[in-house]
């Protein structure tokens, strides 16, 4: 039998290490050996390496089936933190996670709509933000800034101009930015928080205004040819359906996001006598998912159609990616999250069913408002500790 060439150590082998660390709480070196096929001395310097970094550290010991005491090895949380904003039409959400994703702070502040990008008073909000946590500033990896990904047809959004000042904050801070979109970052910090093994194939839908997806793959996001993957909400339910500013007919968005939602209960005669949905489109989002949980069955009825043809697209979406685990999160699924959790896992057991394959692990996210403010400070995380994942960077 041919002997196994054992990989030699490149720059992916640290990220690698770190992933596997991550996910699988605590690991000996043999363990690591044996899951990356990397040598034994190549683990023992990458090892030495990350602890040298305060990245990981060895935790006490376990017995080998020789009888033999290993370390035990796992990550550092409180040595390094990232920072994340994530920016909504009239609020910023500011957040630091450690390494293992865990939230160490979190405020919210008021954003004026349209308020143009400026590189000095975002620099200042990070500062009052890193202050008031008293973190230390030598162990602050980055600032990364989520935003909705920008929707066809829509001249200008959250994320309009923020490319123009990221090099400019970047050097006010002294430490690398990064941008991303709300769903993309989403994604990254549910498999950075849920510690995710990166053999998964993961994805995240976000439930917001509008809605996308992101997908990690082999640890790192799938971005794209242009950056622009994930746009569940423009995949096609109908093709006879409702006209999309994307220039396609009968996309999910036109008829499950949380904007066309709020848009069809206003049309409600019943809805709209007994529930306020004269205030933005957030409260009166929250105003019908509260009404949907606590017995109102017009407003059930409402969410549960939008359920049924969200699940629709995620399962066209699940077949032709073969994912293998799904978390729901965004705004969308904060309150009345249950009603879409179990459409979705009723129609992806009866493909993974009709397929004979095991079905689709299914979750429901534990802070669905905060996930893509979290997933932006995970970005950092990730692209401090297990760099080559992460692209988009300046700094
Ligand atoms: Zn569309």
């Amino acid at each position: 039998m041919a002997r196994r060439e054992a990989p030699a150590a490149g720059p992916g082998s640290r990220a690698l290490i770190v992933d596997i660390v991550r996910s699988s709480v605590t690991v000996t070196r043999v363990e690591l050996a044996a899951l990356t096929g990397l040598t034994q001395p190549s683990i023992s310097n990458i090892v030495r390496d990350l602890i040298a970094d305060g990245i990981i550290h060895e935790t006490g010991s376990a017995d080998s089936a020789l009888g033999r005491r290993r370390k035990l090895i796992a990550i550092s949380p409180a040595n390094r933190f990232g920072v994340g904003f994530s920016v909504g039409p009239d609020t910023v959400t500011c957040m630091a996670v450690d390494l293992t994703g865990g939230v160490v702070g979190r405020e919210v502040v008021p954003r004026l709509p349209g308020e143009p990008w400026d590189a000095g008073r975002l620099a200042e909000r990070f500062g009052d933000f890193t202050a008031g946590l008293n973190l230390p500033t030598d162990r602050i990896e980055g600032l990364a800034i989520v935003t909705p990904a920008p929707q066809p047809g829509v001249a200008s959004g959250p994320a309009s101009g923020i490319g123009d000042v990221r090099g400019e904050l970047a050097r006010r801070l002294g430490l690398p930015v990064l941008t991303d979109n709300d769903a993309a970052a989403a994604a990254l910090g549910e498999f950075w928080s849920r510690r995710v093994s990166r053999e998964q194939a993961f994805a995240c839908i976000y439930l917001s205004t509008e809605i996308g997806a992101g997908f990690v793959f082999g640890g790192a996001l799938y971005r794209g040819a242009d950056s622009g993957a994930g746009e569940l909400g423009h995949v096609s339910i109908d093709y006879d359906g409702r006209w999309c500013p994307c220039g396609n007919r009968g996309c999910v968005q036109q008829y499950a996001s949380m904007r066309a939602i709020v848009v069809a209960a206003r049309e409600d005669a019943g809805l709209r006598a007994r529930l306020a949905l004269d205030d933005g489109e957030s409260s009166a989002y929250d105003a019908i998912a509260r009404a949907a949980v606590n017995g109102d069955t017009d407003a059930h009825l409402l969410l549960d159609r939008a359920a049924e043809r969200l699940s629709a697209a995620t399962t066209s979406m699940v077949n032709l990616l073969n994912l293998g685990r799904l978390v729901l999160t965004g705004p969308g699924v904060a309150r009345a999250g249950s009603i879409f959790a179990r459409r979705l896992r009723a129609h992806l057991d009866r493909a993974a069913h009709a397929r004979q394959r095991p079905g689709v692990t299914v979750e429901l996210s534990a802070q669905p408002r905060d996930a893509a403010a979290i997933g932006a400070a995970a970005l950092v995380v990730q692209a401090s500790v297990a760099p080559g994942h992460t692209a988009r960077q300046a700094g």
